[in-house]
C-alpha cells in the first residue's frame, strides 16, 4: 500500500466557496434604480445592467443559451484581497517549507524563493474577476474608487459569463479529476481559460467596431501581439525576483497558448468546442502547445509500476506528478536558458517522483522522460541541457557524460546524481542513496510507454491517481486576470503586480 500525502489545497476550496456563497444573494435582490433619462445610477445597478447585455452577447457569440440564471456580484479590489488574497495562510509553515524544498529539488524554484508568498501576492493583486464552479455565480473585481464599469471590466464580465455557460453544459468542477497530474490539469485549464479568453477577444473587437467579426484574422494577429507582451512581462517579473512558476503558466494560459489552442482546433466554428474539445479534452500540454498532437493517432501513457514499487519500499512519496512540456519550459526558463521552448520540445510523456527517505529524512528525486523521436536527437539534446541545468541549480560541476554500451550517462558520486539517456528516454536520479542506485536505474530501464488513442484519453483522465504538490492552483478556476496592454484602445498596462 502506498503512502500518499493528503491533498491540502482541495480542502481549502471548500471554506472559500462558503465565503463566496454568502455574497451571492445580493445581486438577486437588486432592483435597478433609474434616473429620468433611463440610466442606472448606483455602481451595482450599472454592473447589473451591463451584465444583462453581456450575457446576451455571450449567447449570441457562442450560439448557446444559458440553462439557468447567472448571479453577478461585485468585490472591490481591497475586499477581494482581504478575503481571498492570502489563501495559503492556513497552510502550516512547515508544510510550505517542505513544498518549497520539493519545488527546488525539481528545479522549479530557486534557493530562497517562496512560491507561496509570491503566488498569494499575484492572486491578490492580479485578479480581475472569477467564477465559482457549481454555483452559477460570478464575481467582478472593481477598483476601490470605481463609480462605473471600465472597458476592461466589461471584458472581464464577458469572460466570466463564458465560464458560467461552460459550467452549465460541461460541469467545470467535474471535468478535472482531483488526482490528475499537473500536466493534465494545465491541459484542461488551458481549454477552459482558452475558450473564455478567445471569445472575449472577439467581443473586444465587437466593442471596438460595433460589428461581430466575420473573420478570425484580426483576433489571430492580436493573439500574436499578446504573446509577445506576455513574454516580455514574464522577463520583467523574473528580473524582479518572481519565480517563473508563479506567472508563466498563467500568462501563457490567458494571453498565448490557451486561446491559440482553441483557435487552432475550432477556428470560428464554436460547435467544435462542444462536440470535440470538451468531450475529448487534451491529456497533456504537449497537445496544447502543439495542437497537431491533439488529433495525432497515438497518446503515450507510461507504465512506471516497477519504479513505483522500488521507491515505496522505504520511502514516503511526497510528490508523484507528470510535469510535462509546460513545466519543463518553466524550469529551463527559470534557469535562464534562452532555448527554453526548444529543449523540452516533443517530450512525449514523463513522470517525476520526489520521495522522503524515512531513515535519513532526505528528499530524493527520480524524473523519467520518454521521447518518441526514434533518432534519439531530442533525448540527447535534453540530456545535455538538463545536465547543464543541474549544474546551475546545485551550483556544482557534474563529471562529463560517459558513453558505454549505447547509454550516455553521468554519475556524480560526490553529489549523488545519476543521469542516463538512451534512444527514447532520459532519466535523472538526484540525491540518490548509494545502496539503492542500481535498483532504481534497473527499474527506470523497465518503464514502458503504452499508447492510447481517441476516447482512451477520457479513460486515462478518469483513472489518474497522482498525488502531487500543487504546482498549479485549483483555487484559480475560472479567474480572469488583468491582461497585458490591449492594443491601441487601452493605453495603460492593466497587469498589476506586487513588489514594484
Ligand atoms: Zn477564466
Amino acid at each position: 500500500m502506498k503512502k500518499r500525502k493528503v491533498f491540502v489545497f482541495a480542502i481549502l476550496l471548500i471554506p472559500l466557496i462558503l465565503i463566496l456563497l454568502s455574497c451571492t444573494n445580493d445581486s438577486e435582490k437588486v432592483t435597478i434604480p433609474v434616473q429620468p433619462g433611463g440610466q442606472p445610477t448606483t455602481l451595482k445597478a450599472k454592473v447589473m445592467a451591463a451584465a444583462d447585455s453581456i450575457r446576451l452577447a455571450v449567447q449570441r457569440f457562442r450560439g448557446k443559451n444559458y440553462k439557468r440564471k447567472v448571479f453577478v456580484s461585485v468585490f472591490t479590489q481591497s475586499q477581494y484581497a482581504a478575503q481571498v488574497g492570502n489563501q495559503f495562510d492556513t497552510i502550516p509553515q512547515s508544510t510550505k517549507n517542505l513544498y518549497n524544498n520539493i519545488l527546488r529539488l525539481e528545479g522549479l524554484l530557486r534557493p530562497g524563493a517562496d512560491y507561496y508568498s509570491s503566488y498569494d501576492s499575484t492572486i491578490a493583486s492580479g485578479t480581475a474577476g472569477f467564477y465559482v464552479p457549481g454555483t452559477d455565480s460570478l464575481y467582478v473585481i472593481l477598483a476601490d474608487t470605481a463609480t462605473g464599469l471600465a472597458f476592461e471590466d466589461s471584458l472581464t464580465l464577458f469572460h466570466e459569463f463564458v465560464h458560467a455557460l461552460q459550467d452549465q453544459y460541461f460541469g467545470l468542477d467535474t471535468i478535472n479529476n482531483p488526482y490528475a497530474p499537473s500536466d493534465m490539469y494545465y491541459a484542461t485549464d488551458y481549454v477552459i481559460e482558452g475558450e473564455a479568453e478567445l471569445l472575449m477577444d472577439y467581443y473586444y473587437f465587437f466593442l471596438n467596431s460595433g460589428a461581430y467579426p466575420t473573420t478570425s484574422t484580426p483576433v489571430v494577429n492580436f493573439l500574436n501581439q499578446e504573446q509577445i507582451g506576455a513574454d516580455a512581462d514574464l522577463d520583467t517579473m523574473h528580473q524582479h525576483g518572481e519565480p517563473m512558476l508563479t506567472n508563466m503558466p498563467l500568462q501563457w494560459e490567458y494571453f498565448s497558448y490557451g486561446p491559440r489552442f482553441i483557435n487552432a482546433i475550432a477556428g470560428m466554428n464554436w460547435s467544435i468546442i462542444d462536440n470535440t474539445i470538451f468531450p475529448v479534452l487534451p491529456l497533456r500540454m504537449l497537445e496544447v502547445l502543439h495542437p497537431q498532437e491533439y488529433s495525432a493517432t497515438n497518446e503515450y501513457v507510461l507504465n512506471t509500476q516497477a519504479l513505483d514499487s522500488v521507491i515505496v519500499q522505504s520511502n514516503l512519496i511526497e510528490d508523484d506528478d507528470q510535469l510535462g512540456e509546460l513545466l519543463a519550459d518553466v524550469m529551463f526558463r527559470e534557469w535562464d536558458f534562452a532555448a527554453f521552448r526548444d529543449i523540452p520540445n516533443g517530450m512525449t510523456a514523463d513522470e517525476s517522483f520526489v520521495f522522503r527517505d524515512l531513515q535519513t529524512d532526505t528528499l530524493r528525486m527520480v524524473w523519467y522522460t520518454y521521447w518518441r523521436d526514434s533518432s534519439a536527437a531530442a533525448a540527447a539534446t535534453f540530456f545535455a541541457n538538463y545536465a547543464s541545468l543541474v549544474n546551475k541549480k546545485r551550483n556544482i560541476v557534474l563529471p562529463p557524460a560517459v558513453d558505454s554500451t549505447g547509454f550516455a550517462y553521468i554519475n556524480d558520486t560526490v553529489n549523488n546524481i545519476y543521469i542516463e539517456q538512451a534512444t527514447s528516454y532520459v532519466f535523472t536520479i538526484e540525491n540518490y542513496k548509494k545502496s539503492a542506485l542500481s535498483s532504481l536505474t534497473a527499474a527506470c530501464r523497465t518503464v514502458q510507454p503504452a499508447s492510447a488513442w481517441g476516447l482512451a484519453k477520457a479513460r486515462a483522465r478518469t483513472s489518474a491517481r497522482f498525488s502531487r504538490v500543487d504546482k498549479h492552483r485549483l483555487l484559480d478556476r475560472g479567474i480572469r486576470r488583468f491582461p497585458p496592454a490591449r492594443g491601441p484602445m487601452l493605453a495603460a498596462r492593466h497587469f498589476l503586480h506586487p513588489g514594484r
